[in-house]
C-alpha cells in the first residue's frame, strides 16, 4: 500500500472549533484512494527535519497559545520555508496562517514575532469577524465554513477566492486566505476539509504527484460532502 505522511504542528496547542477533522478528511480521502496516511504530530521541534514529511498542518488558537506555538516553531522556520518554497503541500487555518507572516499585533498593542515567512502581517481588534462564511474560488469551486477571528489580514500574494458571504482576510477587500505555490492558509474553521472535498484532494494530489506515487481514482463519489457544503449555503443564504 502506498503512504503518505501527515507532519501536525503544534497538535497540543492548535486545535481551536474542531482544527483536528481536517486530519481525519485527509486519512478518509487517502483510504478510499488505498493510500495509507500516517500522521506525525510535532510539539517539539529542535532539530526536526522536513525529510519524511508529505504534507503538513497548522490549526487555530488564542492569541496566547499562538503565541507560544510561535516561538517553537520559529526553530525551524527555515526548513518550513524551504519546503514552502520546493511545493511542499501544507494546510494552515486562521492562528497557523497569520504567523506565517512577519507579525501579529494583539487589539492592545503588542506584537507577537511571526515565523516571517511571507511577507504579510495581521492587526487584530476586539471585534471580531465571526459567523458563516462563503468563498467562490478558481481553483476550488464554492468553499464553505465557519471564522471567527480578531485579526485582519492584508497581503498581496493570491487568495483562495472572493468572498460572498462573510469577512475573509479582513473587513474591506473581500477575499479569503492566501494560496502560495501548494501552501494554503485559511481563516476556515469548522473544519474546512471535511466540508470542501476539492481542497482535501488538492493537498493529496499534490503530495502524490511530489511523491510519485498515483492519485487514483482522480474523482470520488462526493455526495455526502455536497450535502454538508450545500448546508451551510443555504443557512448562510437565509442570513445574508
Ligand atoms: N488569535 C487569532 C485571532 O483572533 C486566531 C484565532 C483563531 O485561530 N481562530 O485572530
Amino acid at each position: 500500500m502506498n503512504e503518505l505522511t501527515v507532519y501536525h504542528f503544534m497538535s497540543d496547542k492548535l486545535n481551536l472549533y474542531s482544527d483536528i477533522g481536517n486530519i481525519i478528511a485527509l486519512k478518509q480521502r487517502a483510504k478510499k484512494r488505498n493510500i495509507q496516511l500516517n500522521v506525525v504530530e510535532v510539539n517539539q521541534t529542535e532539530g526536526v527535519t522536513l525529510d519524511n514529511c508529505d504534507i503538513f498542518f497548522i490549526g487555530g488558537g488564542s492569541d496566547r497559545e499562538q503565541s507560544i506555538a510561535t516561538k517553537e516553531l520559529s526553530k525551524m522556520k527555515t526548513t518550513l520555508k524551504d519546503a514552502i518554497e520546493d511545493g511542499m503541500p501544507g494546510l494552515t487555518i486562521c492562528g497557523g496562517y497569520q504567523f506565517l507572516g512577519t507579525k501579529y499585533i494583539t487589539p492592545d498593542g503588542t506584537e507577537l514575532e511571526g515565523l516571517g515567512i511571507l511577507d504579510f502581517y495581521t492587526e487584530s481588534r476586539t471585534e471580531r469577524l465571526t459567523g458563516d462564511i462563503v468563498i467562490e474560488s478558481d481553483t476550488f469551486g464554492t468553499i464553505v465554513g465557519f471564522e471567527n477571528h480578531g485579526g485582519r489580514t492584508h497581503h498581496h500574494y493570491g487568495t483562495l477566492g472572493h468572498v460572498t458571504v462573510g469577512y475573509g482576510n479582513n473587513d474591506e477587500d473581500k477575499q479569503e486566505g492566501i494560496h502560495y505555490k501548494n501552501l494554503l492558509g485559511t481563516y476556515l474553521h469548522g473544519p474546512i476539509l471535511p466540508k470542501n472535498h476539492e481542497i482535501t484532494d488538492y493537498l493529496l494530489e499534490k503530495a502524490c504527484e511530489r511523491k510519485g506515487i498515483p492519485f487514483e481514482p482522480k474523482q470520488l463519489d462526493n455526495t455526502e460532502e455536497e450535502a454538508a457544503k450545500r448546508v451551510i449555503i443555504e443557512r448562510s443564504s437565509k442570513n445574508k
